[in-house]
This record gives structure tokens, C-alpha cells and sequence, in this order.
């Protein structure tokens, strides 16, 4: 019997921005760095949890949600939840203070129970084993729910493709029907009634009615569709400047490196043991080897990322820490060595030059104290090519 192929709303958007990056992440098996904004998000999903647990008789006070928050909050180091700083985790802290403050004051007076919270659902379905994790269910009555997804970004998505998702695993999910004829046991059929992305940080509902059987069901065509290529390999990455510039695959990905990412080769390189330096003297040969390597290195990554830029039209491009510009630039070439030097006699320049290489020359050309006719004679000298000029520096 073929196994079922674990699915989720989030695989579905990974491989759709990437199906290379789902390869890294999925087949792989390599886990993607901690991202401050997951850590944010995670913790706000656990006080809402908190806030709504239907297990619990009492709501707990602003304080309470406050304390659980720090609790919660506290448990990782910055570095853990993927903030560049204390000082910006602390920022993220105060950001979530904030924004339970600001619920509980438009909300607490009307707290109620949901039908459920954070209700992790896994289904079978179409060859799929679907894993969701619906974060609120409000029952409408009549046999109608409302899926609510809480969102912590800046915005909320565009479209409610998640949430098509959520209609279908609820419509199918005999927990939530079983969850919905224990509050109402004359309901025959579970219906979504509503849908909603609820905002935390704006405190503001983006709510969408019942999708339209035939819009779940294309919706669902092409979730197959992405599950029949994840099971036939297909894994051509398609790259892009916002999905590789947080891309944390970068450094192994064919795009970047020219080569099939090899996990047997990747896995052997870890486990090699390093040899520790014995005295000063080898420790400084071992860095003035590494440092040549690095440099040589740097020097054929700079080739490999001008060939790259070049052939995917980019003018400038990101990395995590760093940005990358390039530019087509002139480059004024003088060749023929005695001729510039009789030039520059004749121009009285050659004392300004001990020298005349190509580039003591080339800097009269921007040097304030040589007239400009003596500037366009030299110009006019130069043989005019173009370079590529690759500037690398601290994105900001
Ligand atoms: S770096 Fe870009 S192309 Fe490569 S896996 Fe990541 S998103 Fe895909």
C-alpha cells in the first residue's frame, strides 16, 4: 500500500515558492534557521490559547496573560528565537505586551468559549495525510462554524488560500463534527459558516463567507497537482530576489553554488575532525593558509556571483547579512607605456606620476589639479572598455 504523503498549508507554500527549498527542508531534512518573527508568533498563538482554553471555567486576567506571556517569552535566549540582539528581542517583548494589553481592553468584557483552540488535525485524504492546526473554532450554531487564523506579521495575506484549506479539513474532520453534535446534537452536516484571518498586532478581522464548493474543489486540484510532482522528485528550484534573499539554503543550493547539493558529501565534511594546531608557529601558518584560501575563495565566489547576477539580469541582491551591486563600468586602458610617458612630458604632468602605471595614470584623470584639456587629451589616449565592478557590503 502506498503511504500517505504528509502534507500542510505551510508545505504547500513552501514548495510553491520553492520547490528546491521543500527538497532542502523536507527531504533533506535540514532544518531552516530560528526566525524572530515565528518566535513572535508562536508565543502570541500560546497566550491566545491560554486566553480561550476551553478547559478552563475562569478567563484568566490581563495580568495573568501578561505573566504567562514573560513565562512563555523567556524560555529561549534571543539568539534561540532568531533576534539579531537582546535589544531587538526586547523590542519583540514589549511589542507583545502591547498587543495583549490592547486585547484584553476591546475584549475582555465579552470573552467566551470557543468550540476549540489550537486544535491539531491531521486527515487522510486523497492520498494525502493532511496536518493542520486550526487555531480557532467558534461554533455559530445550526450546524455552522467559523475557522479563525490568527496572523502577527505586518499584514495579512493577500488572498485566503489558507483558509480554503481549513474549510476543507473542517468539512471533512469527524472531530470537529463530533466536537459541534456534542454542543448540538440534532446537526446532521457540519458546515463552515465563516472564515477569518484575525490580525493581532492592528487588532483587526479580515472575514470572507463560505467558499464556494467549486472554488475548494480547483483549489484542491492544484494541492494534488503539488503533491503529484513532490512524489515524482520534482525539485527545480525557481529562484527569485525575495525568496532566496531569506533563504537559508543559499550557501548549498545549485543556484548559488553551481552543483548538485550532495548530502553524503555535506554529512562526511561535518563529521571530519579538525586538527588542532600545535604550537604559534603552526598557528600562524595555519592562518595565513586559511586566510589565502579565503581569499582565493572570496575571489572565485565574486566570479561565481557576478556570472550569476548577469545571467538572472540582477542589478543588486541580498543576502542575509550583506548586499550585492553591480554595475557595468569604463575602464580607460593606457597600453602603450611610452607613448603616455612622452604624453604626459609634453602635458607636464609626469612629475605627478613617479610612476606611470595604469592606474596613477588613470587618476589624473580625476585628480582637481590637472586641466581639463590635458584630461580629455588622455582620454582621448585611452583605449574605453567595460568591466563588471561587484560592490559587497553590510545590508542594512
Ligand atoms: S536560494 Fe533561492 S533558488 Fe535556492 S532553494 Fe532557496 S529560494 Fe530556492
Amino acid at each position: 500500500m502506498v503511504k500517505n504523503l504528509s502534507f500542510s498549508y505551510s508545505k504547500l507554500g513552501m514548495y510553491k515558492e520553492c520547490p528546491q527549498k521543500y527538497k532542502f527542508r523536507y527531504i533533506h531534512m535540514l532544518p531552516e534557521q530560528p526566525k524572530p518573527y515565528f518566535a513572535f508568533g508562536s508565543a502570541l498563538h500560546e497566550v491566545m490559547e491560554y486566553i480561550y482554553n476551553p478547559a478552563n471555567a475562569a478567563f484568566p486576567t490581563l495580568a495573568q496573560a501578561l505573566d504567562f506571556f514573560e513565562k512563555h517569552w523567556n524560555k529561549t535566549s534571543f539568539d534561540q528565537k532568531g533576534y539579531a540582539s537582546p535589544e531587538k528581542e526586547l523590542a519583540g517583548y514589549a511589542e507583545g505586551r502591547r498587543i495583549i494589553e490592547a486585547y484584553y481592553a476591546k475584549y475582555a468584557a465579552a470573552f467566551f468559549h470557543p468550540l476549540s483552540v489550537e486544535m491539531k488535525s491531521t486527515l487522510d485524504m486523497d492520498g494525502l495525510s493532511l496536518i493542520s492546526i486550526l487555531d480557532r473554532i467558534d461554533y455559530l450554531g445550526d450546524g455552522k462554524v467559523k475557522i479563525l487564523d490568527y496572523k502577527t506579521g505586518k499584514a495579512v495575506p493577500s488572498t485566503p488560500e489558507q483558509l480554503y484549506m481549513y474549510q476543507k479539513v473542517a468539512e471533512n474532520s469527524p472531530t470537529i463534527k463530533a466536537m459541534v453534535q456534542k454542543q448540538d446534537p440534532a446537526v446532521k452536516e457540519l458546515r463552515v459558516g465563516q472564515l477569518s484571518f484575525y490580525h493581532l498586532p492592528t487588532l483587526k478581522e479580515v472575514t470572507f463567507e463560505r467558499v464556494p464548493d467549486k472554488e475548494i474543489f480547483d483549489f484542491w486540484q492544484g494541492v494534488l497537482q503539488v503533491a503529484d510532482k513532490i512524489r515524482a522528485g520534482q525539485f527545480d528550484p525557481t529562484p527569485g530576489e525575495t525568496q532566496c534573499r531569506w533563504c537559508d539554503y543559499r550557501n548549498i543550493c545549485p543556484v548559488f553554488t553551481g552543483k548538485d547539493y550532495n548530502p553524503a558529501a555535506a554529512a562526511r565534511q561535518q563529521a571530519a575532525p579538525v586538527a588542532a594546531p600545535e604550537s604559534e608557529q603552526d598557528v600562524l601558518s595555519a592562518k595565513i593558509d586559511r586566510c589565502g584560501d579565503l581569499l582565493e575563495e572570496a575571489k572565485q565566489l565574486q566570479q561565481e556571483i557576478i556570472a550569476l547576477m548577469r545571467k538572472n539580469h540582477f542589478e543588486r541582491h541580498f543576502g542575509k547579512h550583506f548586499k550585492a551591486e553591480l554595475a557595468r563600468v569604463e575602464k580607460l586602458e593606457f597600453t602603450d607605456k611610452e607613448k603616455v610617458v612622452d604624453l604626459l612630458r609634453t602635458l607636464k604632468l609626469l612629475a605627478k606620476v613617479l610612476v606611470p602605471t595604469q592606474s596613477t595614470v588613470a587618476g589624473l584623470l580625476t585628480d582637481a589639479s590637472v586641466p581639463a584639456q590635458a584630461k580629455a587629451q588622455l582620454q582621448a589616449f585611452a583605449r574605453k572598455t567595460e568591466e563588471d565592478k561587484l560592490n559587497i557590503e553590510k545590508a542594512d
